[in-house]
């Protein structure tokens, strides 16, 4: 196969032949996935690694259950967040010091968007755009609300909207660099560097691009980063997040949630607060230590891969699943740039009965999952995902479309997570 090009498929034997093929083709033994079953949802929640099952089972009998508290310095609980920490780092172009893993994402953002705004304190407005995810602007806007000295929060409505927004009374930008509905990767670096000749600090979201594809922060000059545990890193459900501070703000940069993990020396019990000289200032407190080391030990599977192959991948695959979708299902509209260079590793179409078409599809085995008000959204996770589940993820939507099996009242019942 051409390296450059994603050759037209059109029968599940090429596929096959695709599979054969793959460098990265192994890594899904790494994985517990059940037969029959086409996982696209792994930019929701990704698969288990065997790794990580088997590091939470020694968790729970060796380390909690026989070692108990000792197990905070034994098995080095307490280092956890920094040496998970700087294997992300590793995937997004970061110092191995710079990135912590600790809270949500949502948390993570409160802290680094307090801390940017505490940076550039002339400046009132954080800009974003409205189709960010949701929790992004929430919490934005609880902050806004919180500093209460004018502070507000400007949306953009298109990405053209972005750089003419980008004035001098914005102490903050604040963007996911990959859309979570239509998979539209922003361009880190240009929009970065536009941001800084004008004096405005920026937050990267990385929630759909920490191991979904090659990031680099510091290349792009990127301020504060956030991003997921439980998508493409394969952390475990509610896994904690991650976040980065360049190192030329750690030493000034300050968050409002400073626990005691985030002081300087945590367990000399001091009654004042001094902040950790480094990006230990963004935990606050305790750990999930269940929930990190299931991601402790999933990260470890990134150490065999080599992200351009996992780009590459990911880019045939979505290339292959919009040929086949676009040869055989009329009725959708491709939701996602078609240029596999500035899209992330998700493929969307849109119609208007997504919701009970994707109900359809979870029942014939094809996870993926619907996004109001009308996206099917597929995620293409390079580690598990072959090329012959993206062809017969295809073939079974067109079957489901032709034979209008979608349009059963059972499909048309929400749950109350979609
Ligand atoms: C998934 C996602 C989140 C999730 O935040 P949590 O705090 O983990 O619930 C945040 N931002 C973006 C852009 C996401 O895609």
């Amino acid at each position: 196969m051409n390296r450059h090009e994603t050759p037209t498929i059109t029968t599940r034997a090429q596929a096959a032949a695709l599979d054969q093929a793959d460098p990265l083709a192994d890594m899904r033994d790494r994985f517990v996935l059940r037969d029959g079953l086409v996982y696209l949802d792994g930019n929701s929640l990704g698969a288990m690694p065997h790794a990580a099952r088997e590091r939470v089972h020694t968790c729970l009998d060796v380390e909690w259950g026989r070692d108990l508290i000792a197990s905070w310095n034994t098995a080095d609980w307490i280092g956890l967040p920094r040496k998970a920490g700087a294997k992300i780092a590793g995937l997004i172009g970061a110092g191995a010091d710079d990135v912590v893993v600790t809270d949500s994402t949502s948390i993570n953002l409160f802290k680094v968007l307090a801390a940017a705004l505490a940076l550039n304190p002339e400046r009132r407005t954080i800009v974003s755009e409205r189709a960010n995810f949701p929790t992004d602007l929430y919490v934005a806007e609880g902050l806004a609300a919180l500093k209460g000295q004018d502070h507000v929060l400007h949306l953009v409505e298109h990405d053209d909207d972005l750089m003419p927004a980008l004035t001098e009374d914005v102490a903050v930008l604040m963007l996911t660099h990959v859309d979570y509905r239509t998979g539209r990767m922003l361009d880190m670096a240009a929009i970065t560097q536009a941001a800084h000749a004008t004096g405005i600090l920026v937050v990267w979201d990385l929630a759909h691009s920490a191991g979904a594809l090659p990031v680099d922060l510091e290349g792009a000059g990127a301020d504060f980063a956030v991003g997921c545990g439980y998508k493409y890193l394969n952390g475990g459900p509610g896994a904690p997040a991650f976040v980065y501070c360049a190192p030329r703000h750690q030493g000034e940069a300050t968050q409002p949630l400073s626990g005691w993990f985030a002081h300087a020396a945590p367990f000399a019990f001091e009654p004042g607060f001094r902040p950790a000289p480094g990006i230990d200032r963004f935990l606050t407190g305790t750990s999930p230590v269940l929930s990190l080391v299931a991601l402790d030990a999933a990260l470890d599977l990134w150490g065999d891969v080599d992200m351009s192959a996992v780009r590459e991948k990911s880019i045939a695959l979505c290339d292959l699943f919009i040929a086949r979708v676009q040869a055989t299902c009329p009725g959708l509209t491709l939701a996602s740039p078609r240029d596999g260079a500035v899209r992330g590793s998700q493929v969307s179409f849109r119609h208007e009965a997504a919701y009970p078409i994707m109900q359809a599809l979870i029942a014939r085995g094809v996870v993926g999952d619907f996004r109001a008000p009308d996206i099917l959204r597929f995620g293409f996770t390079p580690l598990y995902t072959r090329f012959t589940d993206a062809f017969d993820a295809a073939a079974i939507l067109a079957d489901i479309l032709a034979s209008d099996a979608w349009n059963r009242p059972e499909y048309h019942q929400r749950s109350a997570v979609t």
